[in-house]
């Protein structure tokens, strides 16, 4: 039943989409302006959905678009469920002529269904699939749903009425989404006009939706919709559709051994208010903060982790060098994204190669003991993230409580190891013999190298050409400085996740505050 005619794209192809929102429409003449916002250039029809209940106003819903889906037969119609049981609403929509439907994945507390169910409901319907985020969730709660989509919505005001301002601190989520998913569609909604379209679309965003300011008295359409879309090709990652196209080729037929096509990240917007951050989302920024300012002084050559924490580690460098207070830094990425943060808060980078010896690294860990042994390697890049620890005088481990292990590593967080491609199930094999990781299940990662999920059915390859084994265990590893020495030791293994004997100290963030591990 649903049409995607007018959307010629495919999922994850960033497309410039704008896609104006029809509650800031004169709502008497809805198929009219509808038409006259597609007449004007616009990409995709959104609708408001609210049901007085996960949000406190109410709007429209399947009977209005069916009545536009049949005078507009053409259109994609994006549909934004600010309703509090989004799966109640699947089918109506898809029989009114819905393309695309978008749910809260904070709605899904109160949803019969599962994330999973959710998104497999939607296209058993034949539409597409968005999740959206308020203002207060964090992209990591996105971990495991990504997947599952063809678009994440950042909103940038809290959803329930037309006409509110932009929130500018919620850029860092997109910009955190975009170098993670280069290829993926993320739409942001709330406040989005010709004069807040740079931060949306530096940070990365490609979907704009625009009420207000498409539906303005006297206010020919066409220019604010053309002026958001100049500013996406400007500025962004909304590519025209054969740059799209080809970048999406790119990313699914991407040779072994090449890195994927690094995005180009335009100046990170200013570090976000506290107020707006989510509490899991704070405490991340308050251990990365700590971590500088702590253990990086003047003068120093600092190595700049990878992952949500380490992000705000590079970000509070970024700061004191711009204001003064830190002179005369150089710094090691780990990683390509970390790499373009930090060359767009302008610090000054090198390579172990130019600078062997570093005075402190910062970098975040999936799970840590009481040694302050750590399991790294979720996102795929604990054989750089090694190099450069070990290079530290000074090795300093940010986490959240939640990567405590006390009772041992293994269970908490499948251990990583990185493997040549060459006879890569013979290594697997010999890795699940070895005595030291006895009970240990080897799983080839498969799909993305930048998590441990089945997001994919062919081996991730990592950046360095490398696959990725995910060991699974049901008990605690009962020596893992011996677990470390025997996976070293098989040929075919290029590293591993455990870090032994390297943590100088631990800075935790719990729900009670900010605290400081050293290793016992
Ligand atoms: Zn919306």
């Amino acid at each position: 039943m649903a049409t995607h005619m007018k959307n010629k794209c495919g999922p994850h192809c960033v497309c410039i989409k704008i896609s104006p929102s029809m509650l800031a429409s004169d709502m008497c003449h809805l198929c009219a302006q509808a038409k006259a916002v597609l007449a004007a250039g616009a990409d995709e029809i959104h609708l408001d959905v609210m049901d007085g209940h996960f949000v406190p106003n109410l709007t429209f819903g399947s009977p209005v678009l069916a009545s536009l889906r049949k005078s507009i037969p053409e259109a994609f119609f994006d549909c934004h469920m600010m309703v509090s049981k989004p799966s109640q609403w699947v089918a109506d929509i898809a029989k009114a002529g819905g393309s695309r439907y978008t749910f809260h994945l904070e709605s899904i507390d109160s949803d019969p269904l599962d994330v999973t169910g959710m998104c497999q409901l939607i296209r058993s319907h034949d539409m597409k699939v968005g999740v959206a985020i308020k203002p207060g969730t964090g992209v990591d709660a996105l971990r495991d749903v990504i997947a599952l989509v063809d678009m994440v919505l950042v909103m940038t005001v809290e959803p329930g009425f037309g006409g509110q301002s932009f929130m500018p601190q919620m850029m860092p989520k997109v910009l955190s989404l975009r170098q993670q998913h280069p290829t993926m569609d993320i739409q942001v909604d709330g406040g989005l006009s010709p004069t807040t379209i740079d931060a949306a679309a530096a940070a990365g965003a490609n979907n704009i939706v625009a009420g207000s300011s498409v539906f303005k008295p006297g206010v020919d359409p066409k220019v604010p919709i053309e002026q958001m879309r100049q500013a996406v090709l400007r500025l962004g990652h909304g590519l025209g559709d054969e740059a799209a196209a080809a970048l999406a080729q790119t990313a699914a037929k991407r040779p072994k051994n090449a890195p994927a096509a690094a995005p180009v990240i335009a100046p990170v917007p200013p570090p976000a208010a506290p107020a707006t951050l989510s509490p899991a989302e704070a405490l991340k920024r308050e251990v990365g903060y700590r971590a500088v300012d702590d253990h990086v002084r003047s003068g120093m050559a600092v190595g700049l982790g990878t992952g949500s924490t380490a992000y705000y580690a590079v970000e509070r460098v970024g700061a004191k060098l711009a204001s003064g207070e830190l002179r005369d830094l150089i710094c090691v990425p780990t990683s390509e994204r970390t790499r373009e943060q930090a060359a767009s808060l302008g610090i000054p980078l090198t390579t172990l190669d130019e600078q062997p010896a570093l005075d402190v690294a910062i970098d975040g860990a999936d799970a840590l003991d009481r040694a302050l042994t750590l399991v790294k390697g979720g996102g795929g890049a604990m054989h750089r993230e090694k190099m450069v620890a070990m290079r530290a005088a000074k090795f300093v481990a940010i986490v959240d409580e939640s990567k405590l292990s006390f009772g041992g590593l293994g269970p908490s967080f499948a251990l990583p190891v990185e493997i040549t491609p060459f006879c890569a199930k013979c290594t697997m094999r010999t890795i699940g013999a070895l005595p030291a990781l006895a009970g240990c299940e080897p799983r080839l990662r498969l799909g993305s190298a930048a998590n441990n999920k089945i997001d994919g059915d062919q081996p991730a390859v990592t950046d360095n050409g490398n696959y990725v084994v995910d060991c699974l265990f049901t008990k605690p590893l009962a020596d893992p400085a011996e677990a470390a020495r025997q996976l070293t030791a098989v040929v075919g293994v290029v590293d591993h996740g455990l870090f032994v004997g390297m943590t100088a100290e631990a800075i935790v963030a719990g729900p009670k505050g900010v605290y400081v591990l050293k290793p016992e």
